[in-house]
C-alpha cells in the first residue's frame, strides 16, 4: 500500500510566483540519491527542461560523466498517468540540451505509450523514470530519505512513523540488548527473543518470600534452549517464567509489566544484586521502543487481550 500521498506537494504551474515544489522536490530527491545538480529548476525558461543534473560513473577506463535531463510531472491531483503527448520530442529534447539520458520523475506513473517510446529510445539515449512506487521506496529505507519526506509529506509521514515505531532517541547511544548466549542484536531480528525471570523454587509458600536469582535475555529456540541446559545445570532449583520481548515492547504491555514487577516487590519478592541489576538495565534499553503511539495491529491486540482475564494472560481485570 502507497504510504506517501503525492498530493501532499501541491500542484504545478499555478501561478502563485513561487517555484513548482513539485521540481523542487525532484532537486532534493536527485541530490539525496546521489546525482550533482547542474541546474536548478527555474519558473521562467522551462522549454521542456525542469532540471539537469549529472552522474559520475567511475570504471576501469576511469570517469564517465552522464548529464540527465529531468523531466517532472506531477499528475498525483488528476491521477492520470504521463502519457506521450505530456513528454513529446523526449530526443530533441535530450540533445538541444546537450545531455545524455532522460530522467522522467513522475508522481504518478508512466503510461505504457510512453514506456514504450522510451524502450524505442534505448541504444540512442539512457532513458530512466522515477516513479511514484520507486522515489516512495527509495525514500522510506534511509533516515536522510525520511528527512526529505517529511519536509515534502508531513502528513502521510507522520501517519507511517505511528505503524512503523523507530525508537525514541532518549539516550545519547542507540538502544541496544544483545543475547546473553550468541551476543547477537535482538532488536535487529525480526522475533526480538525472550527474556526470562529464574525464580527460586520455595517448598514453604506462606514462609518464604519470591527470590528472583537471574534475569536473562536470548533468541528464541536454540540459544534459550542452551541457556535452560546450562541454567538447570548449575541451578537445579531454579524455575524459569519468560515473556516475549516483542510483546514487552508494546506500550501496553511494558507498563503492566513494570506494574506487575512493582505489585511483587510489594507482596516481597527479593532479587539478587544481580538479577535487579538485569531487570532494570533490561527496561532501560527497551524503553526507548516503547515511548511512542501503538500501531493499529497493536491496538487491536490490546483490545482482544482487555476482553480475556489475567489468569489466562489477557489484560483484562479479575478482582
Ligand atoms: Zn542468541
Amino acid at each position: 500500500m502507497a504510504v506517501l500521498d503525492f498530493k501532499e506537494i501541491p500542484e504545478a504551474h499555478i501561478a502563485t510566483g513561487l517555484q513548482d515544489t513539485f521540481e523542487l522536490f525532484a532537486r532534493d530527491f536527485l541530490a539525496f540519491i546521489g546525482y550533482k545538480i547542474i541546474t536548478d529548476p527555474d519558473r521562467g525558461a522551462d522549454g521542456g527542461v525542469d532540471l539537469v543534473v549529472e552522474e559520475k560513473r567511475t570504471g576501469v577506463g576511469g570517469e564517465t560523466v552522464i548529464r540527465w535531463l529531468v523531466s517532472c510531472k506531477h499528475k498525483a491531483h488528476s491521477g492520470r498517468s504521463v502519457n506521450p503527448v505530456d513528454d513529446a520530442n523526449i530526443r530533441d529534447r535530450v540533445e538541444a540540451n546537450e545531455c545524455n539520458g532522460f530522467i522522467g520523475f513522475y508522481s504518478t506513473l508512466a503510461s505504457s505509450g510512453l514506456a514504450s517510446n522510451l524502450e524505442g529510445m534505448n541504444g540512442r539515449i539512457e532513458t530512466q523514470i522515477f516513479d511514484r512506487e520507486k522515489i516512495e521506496s527509495k525514500l522510506l529505507h534511509s533516515a536522510k530519505g525520511l528527512q526529505i519526506s517529511e519536509r515534502y509529506f508531513p502528513v502521510s509521514l507522520s501517519e507511517w512513523r505511528t505503524e512503523n515505531p523507530q525508537p525514541a532517541q532518549i539516550f545519547s547511544v542507540a538502544p541496544s540488548l544483545k543475547c546473553n548466549v550468541c551476543d547477537k542484536e535482538l532488536f535487529d531480528q525480526d522475533d526480538k527473543g525472550v527474556v526470562t525471570l529464574w525464580t527460586k523454587d520455595r517448598i514453604d509458600y506462606a514462609a518464604e518470600s519470591e527470590f528472583i536469582e537471574q534475569v536473562s535475555w536470548t533468541c528464541r529456540g536454540r540459544c534459550d534452549d542452551l541457556l535452560q541446559v546450562r541454567m538447570r545445570r548449575d541451578h537445579p532449583n531454579l524455575t524459569d517464567g519468560w515473556e516475549d520481548i516483542s510483546d514487552v515492547m508494546i506500550p501496553t504491555i511494558f507498563i503492566k509489566w513494570v506494574m506487575s514487577i512493582l505489585n511483587q516487590q510489594r507482596d516481597g519478592a527479593l532479587y539478587s544484586d544481580e538479577a535487579f541489576s538485569s531487570l532494570k538495565s533490561f527496561m532501560l534499553r527497551v524503553f526507548p521502543y516503547v515511548s511512542r503511539h501503538l500501531t493499529t495491529q497493536e491496538k487491536e491486540q490490546i483490545e482482544m487481550l482487555m476482553l480475556l482475564p489475567s489468569y489466562l494472560g489477557g489484560l483484562g481485570y479479575d478482582g
